[in-house]
């Protein structure tokens, strides 16, 4: 009879080795979905949430806590948790947070397209009725809305998307707690190099590790930073959602924040020298980056945000343009690449009308200023120098 042992010794002979001696000094990666343990009383007791341990990637395993710990102590918050994409992050700080169709939101008005879409369509009343969205800029405006609607949630993105405005963290916190609402920030343009939000008022930071932290363009995840009770919250969640991050995308993520301060004061020193150029070029009718001093919430950003870094994200208006026009300076740009993104080490630009907001109606993205002429560059982390002679012969075309 054949000796067939050898179908077994492949299966199980490389498996089970005791963690090497000497700690590794990168965060291994942990691909094991289910984890087993010699005394039934320990399995049952991790099920149970009685001992701490591993069981099955759903609920949690070691690499993507690594990067969890790493989100926690950079925004100086008790806990995070790691979801496989932004959108899944903010969808669950939603649901944490007891939003429901019934259960009103108070929103910025500037928000990322996809966040608008989720709350209109995943939180809208069954008629329909919208979240109710406000200038978070406008104090008065956002604190009325709070005071009339009482809503269980107020949503803003520290530094917007597309336009950059800029909402007074400390003051929009006060006024949300007086109204019983949790306040959730997306900071995903900011990262916690700019502003830790916690530290500011906010209940729940929001961010889209696929940009900065990640910040090559290879890792698409989301990241929580919040307190130890809502962290428990969005564990139980991610189990039953199941939008857990992979073990292979935490390392990545984890690798790319090892970085994140060095390339941040890079997008921020390039993307300020950009600001400037387009400034003073007759194509561009107007600049929005919070560290122009014509910037309305200049002095807020100052105030609020790390000295000297305004972040690295760039808006500005083509004069008489639109997509024709748009489309002819993206396609002959070289060094910037066009693409749905930001926060990488490559400059990228992006047409918010086509991308980003492509979901809002032209009147509700006129209403936002988002035009037909509006191009969104995310600054890289290229010689400056070159970032504009790039844009200077596209805007030659
Ligand atoms: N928040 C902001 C401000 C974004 O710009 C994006 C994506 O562009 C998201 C959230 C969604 O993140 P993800 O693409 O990782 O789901």
């Amino acid at each position: 009879m054949a000796d067939n042992h050898i179908f077994t010794q492949a299966v199980h002979a490389g498996e089970g080795a005791p963690p090497p001696e000497g700690r590794p000094i990168s965060t291994p990666i942990y691909p094991a979905v289910t984890y087993t343990y010699p005394d039934m009383h320990d399995l049952s007791g991790v099920l149970s949430g009685e001992r701490s341990g591993y069981v099955y990637a759903r609920y949690g395993s070691p690499t993507v806590a690594a990067l969890e710990r790493a989100v926690e102590a950079l925004e100086g918050a008790e806990d995070a948790v790691a979801f496989a994409s932004g959108m899944a992050a903010l969808h669950l700080a939603l649901v944490q947070s007891g939003v429901r169709p019934d259960a009103p939101v108070v929103a910025a008005r500037d928000l990322y397209g996809t966040t608008h879409t989720l709350l209109a369509q995943f939180f809208a009343a069954a008629d329909r009725t919208p979240p109710r969205t406000v200038d978070m800029t406008d104090l008065d405006a956002a604190r009325a809305a709070m005071e009339e609607v009482r809503p269980r949630v107020v949503l803003l993105e520290v530094l917007s998307n597309p336009l950059l405005t800029i909402a007074d963290l400390p003051a929009i916190a006060e006024a949300a707690h007086r109204a019983g609402a949790t306040l959730i920030v997306d900071s995903t343009f900011t990262t916690p190099f700019l502003i830790q939000p916690l530290k500011h008022g906010a209940d729940v930071v929001v961010h889209s590790a696929t940009k900065y932290l990640g910040g090559h363009g290879d890792v698409m995840a989301g990241v929580i930073a919040t307190d130890a009770h809502r962290a428990k919250g969005l564990r139980e969640l991610i189990k039953v959602y199941g939008c857990n991050l992979g073990p292979f995308e935490a390392w990545t993520a984890l690798r790319g924040i090892q970085t994140l301060p060095l390339r941040m004061r890079e997008h921020c020193a390039n993307a300020l020298k950009v600001a400037h150029w387009l400034n003073d070029h007759p194509r561009v009718a107007r600049v929005w980056y919070p560290g122009l001093s014509d910037h309305p919430q200049h002095d807020l950003a100052r105030r609020l945000f790390r000295e000297g870094c305004f972040g690295g994200m760039v808006a500005f208006e083509l004069r008489d343009a639109g997509e024709p026009e748009i489309y002819r300076v993206m396609e002959a740009l070289r060094v910037v690449q066009t693409a749905p993104s930001l926060g990488d080490v490559s400059s990228l630009i992006l047409y918010p009308a086509r991308s980003s907001h492509r979901a809002l109606s032209r009147e509700e993205r006129y209403r936002l200023g988002i035009t037909d002429g509006v191009l969104r560059l995310s600054a890289g982390i290229e010689d400056a120098n070159d970032i504009i002679a790039d844009l200077a012969q596209a805007l030659a075309t």
